[in-house]
């Protein structure tokens, strides 16, 4: 079911999903080479915290195997859900990381890819098709347009690029639950699938590979990794549709703002 959100509702998802952003600003402080990928998510937990909301990812899933983290942090071939902990960064690495909060009864659920150091040139263009893959699937979520438009956006776009789109892995609605309906592939046909309404509350969440979209889970249960290995990059962002042009609630200003990394990638337009 669909939930569409009043305007004091989206004040409440705005609230959340910058308090993400926030938070990934305050990781982006410390990560390079060399700090483990543990101490990035006890600084992230710390200030949700501080900031009377709750690490949304921390405990989800089943009882038996619940995420350890308040962030996942994907790194390299491993696409989405990566577990923090001892892994210690190194030069080149591509770190992707996944936050969510849940705030005042509404959660923020997005995600940014850092380059740990210094990268090549081709993980470069990697990182920038799949952030400016996400903004070309933003641009589709406006009244009256379907789902599928936006996920043919993300997938034309990243395969003409050469680059593979992950399947198994989607965005969702967001709101007064983490992972509401619709789902939103990043791959599709235009004109298909639920229409969009304005009000409806989206993440969406380029997965995108440099082979092939298959993926596998590892043995820890959550950790998702293409199936050939190759590496991967997935950005996110929270947005309301709207009549013309989506809102972003989201933003990745914080991290542009109190980074020292000089590779972070930057849409442009
Ligand atoms: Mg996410
Ligand atoms: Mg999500």
């Amino acid at each position: 079911m669909i939930f569409l959100k009043s305007e004091s509702e989206i004040d409440k998802m705005r609230e959340a999903a910058l308090l993400v952003s926030r938070t990934l600003g305050e990781v982006s402080k410390v990560l390079e080479p060399g700090i483990e990928t543990g101490k990035l998510d006890r600084i992230a937990e710390e200030y949700i915290v501080k900031n009377n909301a709750r690490p949304a990812f921390k405990g989800y899933g089943s009882k038996s195997n619940p995420f350890p983290g308040s962030l996942c942090i994907s790194i390299n071939e491993e696409v989405v859900h990566g577990i923090p902990g001892n892994r210690v960064l190194k030069e080149g690495d591509i770190v992707s990381i996944d936050c969510g909060v849940e705030k005042d009864g509404f959660f923020g659920d997005h995600a940014y890819t850092f380059i740990a150091g210094e990268c090549d040139d081709k993980t470069k263009k990697l990182l920038q098709v799949t952030l400016d893959s996400l903004y070309k699937g933003i641009d589709q979520a406006i009244h009256g347009n379907k789902i599928g438009d936006i996920g043919h956006a993300v997938q034309t776009y990243c395969e003409k690029e050469g680059f593979g789109v992950v399947r198994d892995l989607v965005g969702h609605g967001i709101g007064k639950d983490m992972h509401e309906d619709p789902s939103v592939p990043n791959y599709g046909k235009p004109g298909k699938g639920e229409r969009l309404r304005t009000g409806m509350g989206l993440a969406i969440e380029p997965m995108i590979t440099e082979g092939d979209w298959k993926v596998k889970t590892l043995s820890d249960g959550w950790t998702i990794i293409t199936a050939d290995g190759t590496n991967a990059a997935h950005f996110e962002h929270d947005i309301i549709v709207r009549e013309g042009k989506a809102e972003i609630l989201s933003s990745f200003d914080y991290i542009s703002e109190l980074t020292k990394n000089k590779n972070l990638v930057t849409h442009y337009g």
